[in-house]
């Protein structure tokens, strides 16, 4: 009786029609994050941090999170018999179907953009130069000769130390820990921190503990916040320093990722700057009330600050009424009632007359999650042009991304679609690029160098060329 009395979940609808660009404009627009209040809580944590390591560490942990610990990290086998008989049979077995769908599907990226390993470019020494660099045969090169004797390669290595932030405040998320984790294990990252808040007891969740293991973690930080990417910035005595921080988290670890980007002292970039999750749902006709109504939810359940947009194509006031109605009735049950219900109070529907106007409304909002739920699903993420993940087709649930599927559930937020990808397995590692010339290349290719370095009036740069251009003329001359 309770839930009937409740007031209904209700999202403002507009019609494109009557959207002037001015409105349009504030409505693809995300709430505005105020960073620099945040930034203002941090920057005296990440001071203490840097300044007294392991023991600010230990004081801030027992202040934000309430657990006193005696020594901020783990080191592995993490998962041991003990934790293990924590977990629930069926949710290991999920949590190994999802590590090797992910697994597949990051492993995958490897492979693509060449076919010739560096080692065999390098000639022979192939054992020796794969040990050294964790590099495996199969691994993507792409080379090519760009002019006769003149040949270019790029080729990947892992960043060397990374530090994965499992948020850990408000719920337990071994999801996260396979989103950040697999994809550093299948770069071959040698260091890997995974971060995530201790519970009160100081205990980390099982589950977690049981990914890091599988992803072959370095070592687990019991820390959250912003002096948990503190501590992976600029290292403790406990803690290795990392080169690269990735993952998702409140505020306060996204302000202290991007005050840490910027520090000289840290050498430390990031993945990302996250804002709140977001779904956008393209809906027609033949939609399922039901489905759409479902999708929408799975999204605003995540937090107040959630965003949800219906996108209708050419929907009468009846059909949208039965989404609105499907919306209402599962939202009332669901056990994070009230969170969805503040999501939803900022979520908005928009009508628009056909699918290029779906489209273009949806490119213009560049939304973390697509959800396409019209006819001809395949045919429609075809014009996605800005977008984090897309959900195509009535069978496809975000759900099944956010956990299993194979694609990764860390994705751009705020609009940054638009130039920002998910973590992939590049997020771990960084390109190289090689050139190898040889005497007739260099003949072809170095009078157009001299040219251009006299052009910039570097003559350093002209000479290095003129002088091996006049060696090959010289042992021309006298064969
Ligand atoms: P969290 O781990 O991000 O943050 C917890 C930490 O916040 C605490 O350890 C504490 O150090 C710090 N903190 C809390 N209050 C503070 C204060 N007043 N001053 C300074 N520090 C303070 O966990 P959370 O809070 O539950 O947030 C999780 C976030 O991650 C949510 O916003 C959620 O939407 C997001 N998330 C995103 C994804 C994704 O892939 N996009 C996945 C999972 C979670």
């Amino acid at each position: 009786a309770a839930a009937a009395a409740a007031p209904s979940f209700h999202m403002t609808s507009y019609k494109l029609e009557d959207v002037d660009d001015k409105q349009r404009t504030e409505l693809l627009k995300r709430p505005s994050i105020k960073t620099e209040a945040v930034m203002d809580l941090c920057r005296p944590i990440l001071k203490s941090v840097k300044e007294r390591g392991d023991e600010a560490l230990l004081e801030l942990t027992a202040k934000f999170d309430g657990a006193k610990l005696d020594s901020p990290v783990l080191r592995p086998p993490f998962a041991t018999p003990d934790v293990l008989a924590k977990i629930k049979p069926e949710v290991k077995v999920a949590i190994d179907q999802a590590y090797k769908n992910i697994y597949a599907f990051h492993l995958a990226q490897k492979k693509t953009g060449g076919n010739i390993a560096a080692s065999q470019a390098a000639g022979g020494k192939g054992a020796e130069l794969q040990a050294q660099t964790g590099e495996r045969e199969d691994d993507a090169v792409l080379e090519m000769e760009t002019m006769p004797g003149v040949v270019c390669r790029r080729f990947a290595r892992p960043i060397q130390r990374v530090g994965l932030y499992v948020p850990g405040g408000t719920a337990v998320l071994p999801s996260t820990a396979l989103m950040l984790g697999v994809p550093a294990q299948v770069a071959r990252c040698p260091t890997i921190v995974l971060a995530t808040p201790p519970r009160k007891d100081g205990s980390i969740a099982p589950e977690v503990l049981y990914v890091a293991d599988r992803v072959g973690a370095s070592c687990v930080l019991k820390a959250g916040g912003a002096q948990a990417v503190g501590a992976m910035a600029y290292g403790t005595a406990k803690v290795p320093k990392v080169d690269k921080i990735v993952g998702p988290g409140n505020q306060f670890v996204t302000a202290a990722k991007m005050l840490v980007q910027n520090d000289t002292d840290a050498l430390v970039s990031i993945d990302m700057p996250a804002g709140p999750s977001e779904v956008l749902v393209i809906a027609d006709e033949s939609s399922d009330p039901d489905f759409v109504a479902s999708d929408l939810l799975s999204q605003a359940e995540h937090g107040p600050d959630s965003q949800v947009i219906l996108v209708g194509i050419a929907l009468t006031p009846e059909q949208l009424g039965r989404i609105e109605y499907a919306l209402d009735r599962q939202a009332r049950v669901l056990p994070r009632c009230e969170t969805v219900r503040k999501a939803i109070e900022k979520s908005l529907t928009i009508i628009v007359p056909d699918r290029a106007e779906a489209m273009r409304w949806s490119n213009d909002y560049a939304p973390e999650h697509l959800i396409i739920q019209a006819a001809e699903p395949e045919e429609m993420a075809r014009g996605v042009i800005n977008a984090g993940s897309i959900f195509v087709g009535p069978w496809s649930p975000e759900s099944c991304g956010d956990y299993a599927s194979g694609t990764n559930h860390t994705l751009p937020t705020y609009g940054l679609a638009r130039q920002y990808s998910g973590v992939s397995t590049s997020t771990f590692e960084k390109n190289i690029t090689s050139q190898s010339l040889t005497a007739d290349g260099l003949r072809l290719l170095g009078p157009h160098v001299v040219h251009l370095a006299e052009c910039e009036e570097l003559e350093a740069h002209a000479n290095a060329v003129r002088l091996r251009l006049a060696r090959l003329a010289q042992a021309t001359s006298s064969a």
